[in-house]
């Protein structure tokens, strides 16, 4: 029987969640966390996660990476293949994904939308206003954090893109909160698990230490929403259960998916 299946809960409503590490790059604190001191020369690895979210009936991609044609274009990234491939590796095929909820439109999250021919698009409808609307296109700063090919290959899914307005219950147990801070309409999303309430915080706090030291990242849209996502992931998850956007800690605070996974893939719930 394939990884995935063996992991789904028994129980309605229940959910566990796979992180999977399909990218790392090096770098630096003074990247990473806004404000410079003493330790910003010091080095600080990053990490790039999808996580899949699956239940007795439902698999859900949460982000969906970086393609393997974009990533040959990211300076010093060690990309290990292409997300959506790598699922393949715990039993998921592109047509399983029955629904992708994108947190945010940055390119490291939107990656493989086009590689996925049956999944329904879960966005915030601020934030798709916002890259499709006429402040992107002023907010130069803040360019090259999108992908144009990625959000054309939204724009023309028909049906398949739900805009979401705000804090939604998408499926039993699975919920989205729109929380701004990092992007105009970021979200983050929770789970019920049979550990607690697991909530996957992406991009809200790149790292544990953003969330567990109240200190931002350097990419901001807006800060007084960073401070307001913190204490609403804070609010939404039960202790030790959230999983920042970009953290290689992940899979040392978690168990290996399987044994042949350590170092890739953790279980999470
Ligand atoms: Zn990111």
């Amino acid at each position: 029987m394939p990884l995935v299946d063996d992991v789904r809960p028994a129980d309605p409503g229940l959910w566990r969640v796979l992180a999977v590490q399909y990218a790392s790059r090096q770098g630096v604190r003074g990247q990473h966390f806004l404000g410079h001191d003493d330790r910003s020369a010091q080095p600080h690895p990053t990490a790039y996660y999808v996580w899949l979210a699956v239940s007795d009936s439902a698999t859900v991609l949460v982000d969906a990476g970086i393609s393997a044609a974009h990533a040959a274009t990211v300076a010093g990234l060690a990309h290990r293949g292409s997300p959506v491939a790598l699922l393949g590796e715990v039993g998921v095929g592109p047509a399983d994904v029955d629904a992708v909820v994108l947190t945010h439109l940055h390119y490291d999250h939107t990656g493989t939308v086009a590689e996925l021919p049956r999944a329904r698009y879960l966005v915030q409808r601020a934030e798709w206003a916002y890259w499709t609307g006429p402040w992107a296109r002023r907010i130069s700063r803040e360019h090259w954090l999108s992908n144009p090919a990625d959000l054309a290959h939204l724009a023309g899914a028909g049906h398949r893109l739900e805009l979401l307005d705000g804090d939604r219950e998408v499926l039993p147990g699975l919920s989205l909160h729109r929380v701004g801070g990092h992007t105009a309409g970021m979200q983050v999303v929770r789970l019920r698990t049979p550990a607690g309430a697991v909530v996957v915080a992406s991009d809200s706090s790149h790292f544990y230490e953003n969330l567990e030291t109240d200190r931002p990242g350097t990419l901001l849209h807006e800060m007084t929403g960073v401070y307001g996502a913190f204490d609403r992931v804070r609010e939404l998850a039960d202790p030790g259960l959230v999983l920042p956007g970009h953290d290689p800690e992940v899979l040392r605070r978690h168990r290996p998916a399987a044994p042949s996974l350590a170092g890739r893939v953790a279980l999470i719930g």
